[in-house]
C-alpha cells in the first residue's frame, strides 16, 4: 500500500524513535505532560504544517497534517498533548482580524504562543453547547466573564484559550446557536486574575482541567470575528478537529495490529506460534480490513476540506469509522497478548486506554449518528 506523505511520515517516525515506551510509561504513571516531545515537535515545523507561509507555518493542507498524526500515534507516541496547537489557529485565521493574525499566528508557528486550549464544553450543558451558560458581559473596552468549563484539555500548557461564551442570553436570541461569541483569552494574565484552572485526574494522561471564571476581565479587542457569531466559528474548526482526531485513530489502531501481529509471530504455545491459528489470526485481519477502510473515509475527508468543500458529513464519519476501528484493533492486541496485554511495559494497556477517549471526545458516536441521521436520511430530529 502506497503512503502519502513519505518523506513527512519518514521525519515524523525518526523524531518519536527518541521518544520510546518507556517515556510515555513514566509520564503515564505520574499524568505528566510530554515537554520535551511537544518541543521536538515545534521545533521540527510539525505543529505549525497549517499555518500558511505568510505567517510563518509550512502553508501544508490538511492531508498533510493526518500524515504527521497518524505517523506519531503508529510509533506509540500521543498528539493529544499537542495537537490542538495545530488546528485550534484555524479559528483565528479563518475569522480573525487582519491584526490578530499579524499578532498571533507567526508566535504560533514557530511556538512562542501556545495555542492550544479550546473552551467549549460545560457540566450542566454537556453536548447541548447552544445551552452553554459561560456568560461574557461587555463593560467599557472589556468583557467580563462568568462561568464554568470542564474538560479542557492542555489549559495549564496554552498561552492562548479560545473561549466560547454567551454573549446574548439564550432566550432572547432568535436561534439556540446565535448569541455566543468567541473571545481570545491570555491565560499568562488570566490565571489568578478571574481564572482558576484545576485539573482532572483522568483514565489516560491527557492533561485535562476544570476551568472557573470570576469577573475574568478580557479586553475586547480579543472578540474573534463578530459578536454573537461565535457558534458559527466553532463548528467550522470542528471538522479540522475531528479528520484530525481520525488520524490519530488510525495511528493507534496500525500501532495496535503491527504489536499483535509481531507478537503472534513470536509467541509459541503449543509448541507453534499462536499466531498459526486461525482464531487468533482472523481478529488480525479482522482489524486491518476494517481499519483499512477507516483509512480511505479519514483521507477522503480530509482531501475534500483541503479542496474546500463541505466535509461535515465525511469528518463526521471518518471520525467515527476511525473510532470505532482502533477500539476494535486495541481490544483484539489486548486478546493476542493475553497477560502480557496488562502489563506496562508493552504499552498495549496504556494506548488501549488512550485510544478509548476518541468514540466520546472531540464528539460522541451518538451525535454523530444523529447528524447522519437527520442531514443525510431526513429523518426526524429528536432533538
Ligand atoms: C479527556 C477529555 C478531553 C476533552 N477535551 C475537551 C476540550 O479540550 N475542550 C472542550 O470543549 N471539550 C473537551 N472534552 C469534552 C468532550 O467534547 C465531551 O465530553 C463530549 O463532547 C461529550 O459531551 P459530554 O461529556 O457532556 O456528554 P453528554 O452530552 O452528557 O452525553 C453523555 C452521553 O449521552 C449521549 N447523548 C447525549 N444526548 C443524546 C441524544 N440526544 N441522543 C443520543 N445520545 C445522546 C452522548 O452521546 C454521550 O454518550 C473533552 C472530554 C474528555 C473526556
Amino acid at each position: 500500500m502506497s503512503e502519502s506523505f513519505p518523506e513527512i511520515r519518514e521525519a515524523v517516525r525518526r523524531l518519536c524513535a527518541d521518544f520510546p515506551g518507556e517515556y510515555w510509561q513514566r509520564l503515564d504513571r505520574d499524568r505528566a505532560y510530554p515537554t520535551e516531545f511537544v518541543r521536538a515537535l515545534t521545533e521540527a515545523g510539525f505543529l505549525s504544517v497549517l499555518i500558511p507561509e505568510e505567517f510563518g507555518g509550512s502553508g501544508l493542507g490538511l492531508s498533510a497534517a493526518t500524515a504527521v498524526l497518524e505517523e506519531i500515534h503508529r510509533s506509540g507516541c500521543n498528539g493529544g498533548a499537542c495537537h490542538a496547537q495545530m488546528y485550534t489557529m484555524g479559528t483565528v485565521l479563518k475569522h480573525g482580524s487582519e491584526e490578530q493574525k499579524k499578532n498571533y499566528l507567526p508566535k504560533v508557528a514557530s511556538g512562542e504562543l501556545r495555542l492550544q486550549a479550546f473552551g467549549v464544553t460545560e457540566p450542566t450543558a454537556g453536548t447541548d453547547t447552544t445551552r452553554i451558560r459561560t456568560f461574557a458581559k461587555r463593560d467599557g473596552d472589556d468583557f467580563v466573564v462568568n462561568g464554568q468549563k470542564i474538560w479542557i484539555s492542555r489549559a495549564e500548557h496554552s498561552d492562548l484559550m479560545v473561549l466560547l461564551c454567551r454573549t446574548t442570553p439564550r432566550e432572547e436570541c432568535k436561534k439556540p446557536s446565535d448569541g455566543m461569541s468567541v473571545l481570545l483569552v491570555d491565560m499568562r494574565e488570566a490565571v489568578g486574575n478571574g481564572l482558576t484552572i484545576r485539573p482532572i485526574r483522568t483514565m489516560l494522561n491527557h492533561a485535562t482541567t476544570e476551568l472557573f471564571f470570576d469577573d475574568l476581565r478580557v479586553p475586547a479587542k480579543n472578540l474573534v470575528g463578530e459578536e454573537g457569531k461565535g457558534f458559527k466559528y466553532i463548528l467550522s474548526g470542528m471538522n479540522a478537529e475531528r479528520i484530525l482526531i481520525a488520524s490519530e485513530c488510525i495511528g493507534d489502531g496500525r500501532f495496535f495490529i503491527d504489536k499483535a501481529s509481531a507478537y503472534a509471530r513470536g509467541r509459541s504455545v503449543f509448541g507453534r506460534p499462536i499466531g498459526e491459528n486461525q482464531g487468533i489470526q482472523f481478529p488480525i485481519a479482522r482489524a486491518y480490513v476494517q481499519l483499512s477502510a477507516a483509512a480511505e473515509m479519514v483521507d477522503k475527508a480530509a482531501r475534500m476540506f483541503d479542496e474546500g468543500h463541505a466535509s461535515g458529513t465525511e469528518a463526521n464519519m471518518a471520525k467515527m469509522l476511525a473510532s470505532e476501528a482502533s477500539w476494535y484493533a486495541a481490544d483484539m492486541c489486548v486478546q493476542t497478548h493475553g497477560g502480557f496485554g496488562f502489563a506496562e511495559e508493552y504499552d498495549v494497556e496504556r494506548k488501549f486506554r488512550e485510544t478509548r477517549l476518541y468514540q466520546v471526545a472531540p464528539i460522541s458516536t451518538n451525535l454523530i449518528l444523529s447528524h447522519v441521521a437527520t442531514h443525510i436520511l431526513e429523518l426526524p430530529k429528536s432533538f
